[in-house]
């Protein structure tokens, strides 16, 4: 029955970036023996859906030798290390770019497994772009003073040890100000620090313990925005980043998957004996949180200078599909723009692409290219959709409970309709929608969510920042039929109407500075007329 299993693979793609070669590999494979179709995830990384059991070897082991990676796609390890999508010559986003590249590489698991696996033991191809971007002398620094805790003894994973870690763990850099990467999800995330010149790193803010996963009706699972953990010189970071890891190695829950993620430790025990806990690896003390400024929710999308002389073009992918459908062929488009103009892809934490290293004399080529291909510009697409994001749900995952990715676009159409017919045209907020609550399209920080409740009906979120800053969203109500949708949330759409703090008070503000008493008596009198 080896014919009858199909599998979803994913890539892993430190920073979301996917050179020429690798993207036009996994274009074929995906034509060849996936579904014709290519998923960018929430987490900036590649899926091919549809792979046949007898297939995976020779896909994975053509990945690898593309340059790729699914190496750290999955499993109880760090995962894709995720940055700002924005491919800028700034010093603080190179920095941003090559301190992920290093995560990524001082946290790859070390046994020779996957290669024996599925590459009959030889060694992959080189994968040159990592190299080059990796932080100048941090390599060297992958020495671990004896006695500090951080290793495990096992030859072949000295820092996972034989059972690795009690569950994934997520890790994501940004640049301050910057949230396109949804700062506070991830199990760890850092901040770059640079001097007062603008050009030289200093170090980093640490933030630790976010997390989107919980299940229903178990309140032991939650959502949880991350801690400012605190501030370290940028020599610190191999032995701190080592440090949180084997934090959570050792004293991570491995009894209660459902409780494993670093988040609960972090819950469990406070944030600031958690510090106590790192600085006993780390032997040293984590500096005080350096003060950011606000956190802007930024997309990337359209075009923006690279500031190297040439351009990149953030491309909307609507639900992160990208496929050729009727006399829409973003696929074919995204192929042909490839193969001419051997240019570098990135995929964006809002499941968008970005088509990068273009020079100014070819923009217009691009624009028409896609044009000619039914894809939508920027301009011609609205905010709502612009904003929201969903998970693949059925049919594609096991986990599903209800409609997520397919039904995305009718929701859309039907709140943008219910807006326009109360007197809110052009309004939008960030809407996400996951089939199940385990947030894949971390549903929590949304200014409203749908969170699949089994078969055509969701639990509703409400109360997220417009720039997912720091407060996770709180339940609204459970079981929302799809046929009841215009009407339940219509008069949250009135009450922000008739009530917010002038046009610019966003939804999720509004909804987050009444609360949810003074939101369910408003609703309770709205429907009793
Ligand atoms: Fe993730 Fe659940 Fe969506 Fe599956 S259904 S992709 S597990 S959120």
């Amino acid at each position: 029955y080896a014919d009858s299993y199909q599998f979803m693979l994913r890539l892993k793609n430190p920073c979301g970036k996917v050179d020429a070669k690798t993207y036009q590999c996994i274009d074929d494979l995906s034509e060849k023996y996936g579904q014709k179709d290519l998923r960018a995830t929430t987490r900036m990384a590649f899926q091919i859906h549809g792979i046949r059991k007898k297939d995976l070897k020779t896909v994975i082991a053509s990945i690898a030798n593309a340059g790729g990676s699914t190496l750290g796609g999955c499993g109880d390890i760090n995962r894709n290390v995720m940055t700002p999508p924005a491919p800028v010559s700034d010093p603080a986003y190179q920095n941003a770019f090559q301190t992920a590249n290093y995560i990524a590489e001082l946290f790859k698991p070390s046994s020779p497994s996957f290669a024996e696996l599925w590459l009959d033991g030889e060694k992959a191809a080189e994968v040159e772009y990592w190299k080059k971007d990796l932080v100048q002398g941090s390599t060297g620094t992958n020495h671990i003073p004896p006695g500090t805790g951080i290793i495990t003894g096992d030859e072949l994973e000295p820092l996972y040890g034989r059972t690795y870690l009690p569950r994934k763990f997520k890790v994501a850099v940004t640049v301050p100000g910057d949230n396109s990467i949804d700062a506070y999800t991830h199990d760890v995330c850092l901040v770059v620090i640079m001097d007062e010149s603008g050009k030289n790193l200093k170090g980093y803010n640490i933030m630790v313990g976010g997390g989107m996963g919980r299940t229903h009706n178990k309140e032991t699972t939650f959502a949880r925005t991350a801690d400012h953990l605190g501030y370290i010189a940028k020599e610190d970071l191999t032995e701190c980043m080592k440090s949180i890891l084997a934090a959570q190695r050792d004293h991570g829950n491995r009894e209660i998957r459902a409780n494993a993620r670093l988040k609960y430790l972090v819950h469990t025990l406070g944030v600031d004996n958690f510090r106590k806990l790192v600085e006993s690896y780390f032997g040293k003390k984590i500096q005080p949180w350096v003060p950011l400024p606000e956190w802007q929710m930024v997309d990337w999308l359209g075009w923006h200078p690279q500031g190297d002389g040439k351009w990149f073009l953030g491309v909307n992918v609507e639900q992160g599909r990208i496929k050729n459908e009727g006399s829409f062929k973003l696929k074919t488009a995204l192929r042909k723009i490839v193969d001419t103009y051997g240019c570098d892809i990135r995929l964006t934490p809002h499941q968008n692409i970005e088509i990068c290293g273009i020079e100014e004399k070819e923009k217009a080529k691009i624009d028409a290219i896609l044009k000619e291909h039914g894809v939508k510009s920027i301009q011609e697409i609205d905010d709502m959709t612009r904003k929201g994001i969903a998970c693949p749900a059925f049919p594609l995952c096991g986990l599903a409970q209800s409609e997520a990715e397919r039904v995305m676009p009718q929701y859309i159409n039907r709140i943008n309709n219910l807006m326009e017919k109360m007197g809110l045209p052009g309004e939008s907020f960030v809407m996400r929608m996951t089939g199940c609550p385990n947030g894949c399209a971390r549903p929590y920080m949304a200014e409203m969510a749908f969170v699949g409740m089994g078969g055509d009906s969701y639990q509703i979120w409400l109360g997220g920042s417009p720039n997912q800053d720091g407060r996770t969203a709180w339940r609204w109500k459970d079981r929302v039929k799809n046929e009841d949708v215009e009407g339940t949330i219509e008069p949250l759409l009135y009450m922000w109407k008739s009530q917010r703090n002038g046009q610019a008070e966003r939804f999720g503000d509004f909804i987050h500075r009444l609360g949810q008493e003074a939101v369910d008596k408003y609703v309770e009198s709205y429907e009793s007329g």
